[in-house]
């Protein structure tokens, strides 16, 4: 393993801004870092960086503790959302800074940043200035810059925060492709759960300083460790429902529960395409009327009010929205088809289940 982080905690007076986060970091690997604003994520990065100390715990990069090292002891390279680069120097002059600091020879800083620009799609922008470039271009620099002195770690915090939309798809796809190419160890700060899906093979989801779940973009999907990940990534319908023999029940919905004692209170999930929406009101057992359509783009989203006032989203392709043409308004028959129980929030974890068909289908 490249890094690894054990029991890492960090006070700012008593603030707690992270508390306890241990993992590692495989080699070649890119670990995305996601949370809400606050969550302790920017903290984590700066102390693998050196620049801010842990309160206690340890980091070690390729097996040394690293926690007593300066910054540029750790030989790692970084990349802010505002951390500008030179204005007054050019492009070439950005790429090659950490090489003259590090005093390589004239010949093979030129080779290097020829290399890098290359590398980075900006052949022959060497000469110009930062405010002569796009602001995706600028960000490539910045990477190049980062990459140059051919670091063991590259930490990225929200680079393509100040970029809009479009721009920043173009940054994460070419980050992946970039990656594939080098295969640097790299963590990733982002709040943006998209972008943390697309541009990492393994994440970290982060609340409160503390790890909530670290896996694939899959695993931390569909196998969501605590209810917090569940709100957090994608968009789930969460009731809570009391145990009573086996069943879980909560406004005219049952969940099987075989696992629970009576009286227990529980928390279900369930991802809007997993509840089946039909205008036929006899085609399912369930009964509700269409609150709201949104129309996603790729998708639309239905959000449904149950007999019982329970509100709920579905989600359908449009294919499936084409053959029913859902109106507000409108009475409908529903079904969910998967559900899970969430993993009570840093207690002890209940078994997380899915069924493939529930009950409630007909
Ligand atoms: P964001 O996405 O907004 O950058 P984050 O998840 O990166 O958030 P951090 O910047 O790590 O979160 O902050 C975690 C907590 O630590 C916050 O409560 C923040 O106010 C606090 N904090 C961070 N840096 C300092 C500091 N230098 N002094 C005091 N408190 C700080």
């Amino acid at each position: 393993m490249k890094i690894e982080v054990r029991a890492l905690s960090k006070y700012f007076g008593s603030v707690e801004a992270v508390s306890n986060v241990s993992f590692t970091v495989k080699e070649g690997e890119l670990l995305g870092l996601l949370g809400p604003s606050g969550s302790g994520k920017t903290t984590v990065l700066r102390m693998i960086a050196g620049l801010e100390s842990p309160s206690s715990g340890d980091i070690f990069i390729d097996h040394v503790r690293v926690n007593d090292l300066s910054v540029q002891q750790r030989n790692i390279g970084f990349v802010f959302q505002h951390y500008a680069l030179f204005k007054h120097m050019t492009v070439a002059d950005n790429v090659a800074f950490g090489l003259s600091i590090k005093k390589w020879a004239k010949r093979e800083i030129h080779q290097r940043v020829a290399d890098l620009l290359q590398l980075m799609g900006l052949p022959g922008l060497g000469g110009r200035y930062p405010h002569q470039l796009s602001g995706g271009q600028r960000q490539r620099v910045a990477i190049a810059r980062a990459l140059a002195p051919r670091p063991s770690v590259l930490l990225l915090d929200e680079p393509f925060g100040a970029v809009d939309a479009q721009v920043r798809q173009e940054l994460r796809e070419w980050l992946i492709r970039l990656h594939d190419e080098l295969a640097v160890t790299s963590l990733f700060v982002t709040h943006d759960q998209e972008e943390a899906m697309e541009v990492s093979n393994r994440l970290i989801v982060f609340s409160k300083g503390r790890l909530e779940q670290i896996g694939s973009p899959a695993e931390v999907y569909e196998d969501p460790a605590t209810e917090f990940v569940a709100r957090f990534i994608g968009s789930m319908n969460i009731v809570e429902a009391e145990v009573k023999q086996g069943v879980a029940h909560v406004a005219g919905l049952e969940f099987p529960a075989p696992d629970f004692p009576d009286t227990q209170r529980i928390q279900i999930g369930f991802r809007p395409y997993y509840i089946k929406l039909s205008e036929d009101t006899t085609h399912f057992r369930l009964q509700a009327r269409v609150r709201h359509v949104y129309f996603l783009g790729v998708a639309y989203r239905v959000e449904i009010e149950t007999e019982s006032g329970l509100i709920l989203r579905s989600r359908m392709n449009k294919e499936e929205f084409r053959q029913c043409r859902f109106e507000v308004g409108q009475p409908v028959s529903y079904a969910i088809t998967h559900f899970r129980i969430l993993p009570q929030d840093h207690g002890t974890p209940s078994p997380a289940m899915g069924i493939p068909d529930s009950p409630l289908t007909p």
